[in-house]
């Protein structure tokens, strides 16, 4: 006979793992499905493994620059890829293995299998399709097999796979999508990165510090094209000092490949083709939702352009199935995929005062050299939507915590409505500012105004402190510029 559960999540990335915690947490019996490895995406080959990469390329950075800090390091250093690789996947597996240990602590069975949804209240689960990468991923000890299973409830959070370009599409040797990139045998001489959204850029800023010859080539007007032009911009003056180039409004419409390299045919906005030869290419034009062979068109559950379509609270147009994270839509972030997840099972617990997902005040978070980070209405999106705006900035070029690390390249920009004083949106670039951001954040959430912010206290000396003399600035009491 099927076991019956009160939840059954499928997928167990940040967003299926978080919700499993949270209704356990709550006391409904659960159970997780995964087919691949604990985590996820975001453990095991995006959010973490990448930031390991890029702390190798920031030590490396430093060490190199040590004589501008009045070190004696001989030689130029260079990376052992290898070692750089095997230090990425080792972070990895420690927290893949959290999770394991995360679902054993709070009595949350694990099924190793494919699942899929064969009517409301049951699934089915089959042999997975996906190889599971041992000794990095191990499929967990006593785990449930494949087989039927009830439950009231059912979260869809299958997370999302890379987007192909028709006619580019990766073929994992000359062209490779964030699964290759993330692991090298050795490090091309030259590199193609095509789109310069998070992925692309945190990519394309790593390769550039390993000492690759990266160009982006990237068909929106600016790189990063969600974020702030402004804050956009001196990226990029930072990222093309570093000897990056970077190519915008431009759009790779060919790929011609050789034994051991590619030639990419790049369109630019004044109609002319350049050919550029590389080692290597990255394909990072975005994600899609891990929508098929879940059995939604049968059971009928709506989607839209591969997403599941939700409410704020995760329910889907079918009583009883939900969705969260990724292949419930954009922004794609794992920490948006957790507040769905903990969301969506408490309004199925029927907690009292569960508020619906605010997609407006999610933060993203780019961790290239310079890093990126930003919360709310960009300045072009907020005079889109008619707010009459105060716009205030502060340069790191004043701030004498960013002068002493060195790093005195970035901005710290905020966008107030005029008449109520509502913080729309924050926006910085340069030193550790995705640690920063998360004040601004706060400061949303609280429906904070001007006047809160010019009276708290900021530690000095920080970063920081750029973020309240941006708010000063917007109201003409700018302090130390
Ligand atoms: C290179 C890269 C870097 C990134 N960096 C960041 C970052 O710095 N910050 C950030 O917030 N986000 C980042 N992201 C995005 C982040 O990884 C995702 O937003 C997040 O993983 C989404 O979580 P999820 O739970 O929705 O899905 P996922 O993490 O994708 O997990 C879904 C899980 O479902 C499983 N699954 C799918 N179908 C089935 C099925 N039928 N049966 C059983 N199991 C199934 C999969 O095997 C997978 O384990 C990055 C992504 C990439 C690729």
């Amino acid at each position: 006979m099927a076991e019956n559960y009160d939840v059954i999540i499928i997928g167990s990335g940040p967003g299926g793992y978080v919700a499993a915690v949270r209704a356990s947490q709550l006391g409904l019996k659960t159970a997780i499905v995964e087919r691949e490895h604990l985590g996820g995406i975001c453990l095991n080959w995006g959010c973490i493994p990448t930031k390991a990469l890029l702390r190798s390329a920031e030590v490396l950075d430093h060490a190199n620059h040590a004589k501008d800090y009045g070190l004696v390091l001989e030689g130029k250093m260079s990376a052992d890829v290898t070692a750089v690789v095997a230090r990425s996947r080792g972070v990895s597996a420690r927290l893949n293995g959290g999770v394991g240990f995360l679902m054993k602590k709070n009595k949350v069975d694990v099924i190793w299998g494919e699942a899929k949804i064969t009517k409301p209240g049951e699934i089915v689960v089959g042999k997975s399709s996906k190889p599971v990468v041992e000794p990095q991923n191990p499929v967990p000890k006593n785990v449930k097999g494949e087989g039927t299973y009830n439950a009231k409830h059912i979260i869809i959070a299958t997370g999302a796979r890379p987007r192909a370009l028709p006619g580019i599409e990766p073929d994992g040797k000359l062209i490779w999508t964030y699964f290759e990139a993330m692991k090298p045998a050795a490090l091309p001489k030259s590199l193609i990165v095509m789109g310069s959204g998070a992925i692309g850029i945190e990519f394309a800023s790593f390769y550039r510090s390993m000492g690759v010859d990266v160009t982006v080539v990237e068909v929106m007007p600016t790189i990063m094209p969600v974020e702030d032009v402004e804050v956009t911009a001196i990226a990029r003056k930072q990222l093309e000092k570093r000897g990056m180039k970077i190519l915008t409004s431009a759009k790779i419409t060919k790929v011609e490949k050789a034994a051991d390299s590619l030639t990419a045919h790049v369109e630019t906005a004044d109609g002319k083709v350049q050919q550029i030869t590389a080692d290597r290419m990255i394909s990072a034009v975005g994600v899609q939702g891990n929508i098929e062979n879940l059995g939604l068109e049968a059971v009928g559950v709506k989607t839209d352009r591969g997403c599941v379509v939700i409410d704020g609270y995760g329910k889907t147009n079918i009583a009883g199935i939900y969705a969260i994270g990724d292949v419930a839509g954009p922004p794609m972030l794992a920490h948006k995929a957790e507040h769905e997840g903990v969301v969506c099972v408490e309004k199925i617990a029927g907690l009292p005062n569960v508020h619906a997902t605010d997609k407006g005040k999610v933060p993203g978070c780019t961790y290239c050299h310079p890093q990126v980070a930003s919360v709310g209405l960009t300045e072009a999106k907020a005079k889109e939507a008619g707010r009459d705006i105060r716009v205030g900035r502060f340069s790191f070029a004043a701030n004498g915590k960013a002068i002493a690390l060195g790093e005195d390249q970035g901005l710290c920009k905020v966008i107030f409505d005029k008449k109520t004083g509502e913080l729309l949106g924050a926006h910085m670039v340069g030193a550790e500012v995705t640690e920063l951001i998360q004040g601004f954040v706060v400061a949303m959430n609280l429906e904070t105004t001007e006047e809160e912010l010019m009276h708290t206290i900021f530690p000095h000396p920080t970063v920081s402190e750029t973020m309240k003399e941006a708010v000063l600035d917007a109201y003409g009491r700018v302090l130390n510029a």
